[in-house]
C-alpha cells in the first residue's frame, strides 16, 4: 500500500510544496529572493510541471531554458527517471508527434500541455504543462526546482517500509519487499535477488530493466549549492 503524497521538496530550500502552479510560484516569491519571480535575469527560462499520466504522485517542477530542445528534454527525463535499455521515445499534442530538434519556445507557443511516452511496448507515459515563462540568472540548460516527496510503499508481505520491487509480482499489486522479506520472497528463491528493482522514486520503478542506475547522472540537474 502506498501512502500517497502530492507534496514535493523545492531543491533550494527544502521547503514542502503543493502540486499546482500557484503554490509553486508563491513560493518562489520569497525562495531565493524572489529572484525566479522578479524576472530580472539574463535567461528566459520556461516553468513546466511534469507528471506521470497514471501515477501523478511523481511530478517535477524544472525550469528549461526557452531555447533548449526537446531532445534536451527528453535527454532529462531519460536521466531522472526513464532509461532502462534505450526505448523509443516521443512528445506529441493531440496526436501529433513534436519532432525532437524543435525548441522549447516554438512548441509552447502552439501548445500548453505536451504528452510524452518512453518505451511503446511497456510505456511510461508523461504529460508536461507550462506553468509560466520567466527570467531568471542563467544555470543552464535545465534545472529542477521541485521534486516530488518519495513517496513510501509498505512492504505486500509484512507492514514495513518497502525497498525494492519485484516485476513478476508488482501487477498482482503484491510486488513490494521490505528488507527483511525480499530474501524469502518466492521468485528470489527461485531466480535469485538480482531480478528486484530497487525503489528509486521514478515512476518506471519496478519496469522493464530499470534500476535507475543513471542517477548517477542527475546531480547537474540540481542547484549546485545543494548537492
Ligand atoms: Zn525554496
Ligand atoms: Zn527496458
Ligand atoms: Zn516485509
Ligand atoms: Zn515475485
Amino acid at each position: 500500500m502506498r501512502r500517497a503524497t502530492t507534496i514535493g521538496i523545492c531543491t533550494y530550500c527544502n521547503a514542502e510544496i503543493s502540486k499546482n502552479s500557484r503554490s509553486v510560484l508563491s513560493h518562489f516569491l520569497t525562495c531565493r529572493g524572489g529572484q525566479l519571480i522578479k524576472g530580472t535575469g539574463a535567461a528566459t527560462y520556461v516553468l513546466l510541471l511534469i507528471q506521470a499520466q497514471y501515477s501523478p504522485h511523481y511530478w517535477l517542477v524544472v525550469k528549461v531554458r526557452s531555447d533548449a530542445s526537446m531532445k534536451t528534454i527528453d535527454k532529462f527525463l531519460r536521466d531522472i527517471w526513464l532509461e532502462c535499455c534505450g526505448h523509443m521515445s516521443e512528445f506529441s499534442n493531440k496526436n501529433t508527434t513534436i519532432p525532437m530538434a524543435r525548441h522549447l519556445n516554438q512548441v509552447i507557443s502552439e501548445v500548453l500541455k505536451i504528452d510524452y511516452i518512453y518505451d511503446f511496448g511497456s510505456s511510461t507515459e508523461l504529460t508536461l504543462s507550462m506553468i509560466q515563462t520567466i527570467q531568471d540568472v542563467d544555470e543552464g540548460n535545465l534545472l529542477i526546482l521541485v521534486r516530488n516527496k518519495t513517496p513510501e510503499y509498505e512492504c505486500s508481505s509484512c507492514d514495513k517500509k518497502a525497498v525494492a520491487i519485484c516485476p513478476y509480482c508488482i501487477d498482482e499489486g503484491e510486488g513490494f519487499l521490505c528488507q527483511s522479506c525480499s530474501g524469502q520472497h518466492k521468485c528470489v528463491l527461485e531466480e535469485g535477488e538480482d531480478l528486484l528493482s530497487p525503489l528509486m522514486n521514478s515512476p518506471r520503478d519496478g519496469v522493464c530493466g530499470y534500476t535507475g542506475s543513471i542517477n548517477k547522472q542527475i546531480k547537474k540537474y540540481f542547484p549546485k549549492n545543494i548537492i
